[in-house]
């Protein structure tokens, strides 16, 4: 289900152009607001919904799903840390939906060019790269022979 933009509700931020991994929210230039220039290409991972502040994305629902007179609605609350999804059928029937949304402030994140190269051990390790610490926790499970069925020849 692509996304559309409720021009009346767009500030032209921005946020959406930045976030969308398909590179298809725009802004257009005449009206200074956001649109999706191509909904086929729309990998549907509703980031470009989550990240506007103004909740100006809506999702277009299929027709299998909900067509006519439908709406899918999407609140971002950030003060409760959630997104909420209203589904509204056309025979009138609703369903809600809440997903936690993430709390990390807006561009904390390290990109992996500025981690430092992994060393010689970390390729014989079982954790993936950045493991434990950005997982905040101070040690993975890791897998022992005598725990294991067969064992480790
Ligand atoms: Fe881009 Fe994802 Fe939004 Fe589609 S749902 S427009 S791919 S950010
Ligand atoms: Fe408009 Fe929302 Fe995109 Fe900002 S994030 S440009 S308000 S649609």
């Amino acid at each position: 289900m692509p996304t559309f933009v409720y021009m009346t509700s767009c500030d032209g931020c921005g946020h959406c152009v930045d976030i969308c991994p398909s590179d298809i929210m725009h802004i257009d230039k005449t009206y200074r607001r956001a649109f999706n220039i191509e909904p086929n290409f729309c990998w549907e991972c509703y980031s470009c919904v989550k990240a506007c502040p103004q909740n100006a994305i809506d999702v277009r629902g299929y027709a299998d799903f909900a067509p006519l007179n439908h709406s899918v609605r999407v609140l971002r609350e950030e003060k409760k840390g959630v997104i909420s999804w209203k589904i509204k059928f056309r025979d009138g029937r609703e369903k809600d939906f809440v997903s936690p949304i993430r709390t990390t402030p807006w561009g904390s994140i390290k990109a992996p060019s500025e981690y430092a190269p992994p060393g010689k051990a970390a390729f014989a390790a079982q954790e993936l790269a950045h493991e434990p610490d950005a997982l905040n926790v101070p040690a993975l499970p890791a897998l022992a022979r005598e725990k294991l069925k067969q064992g480790i020849l």
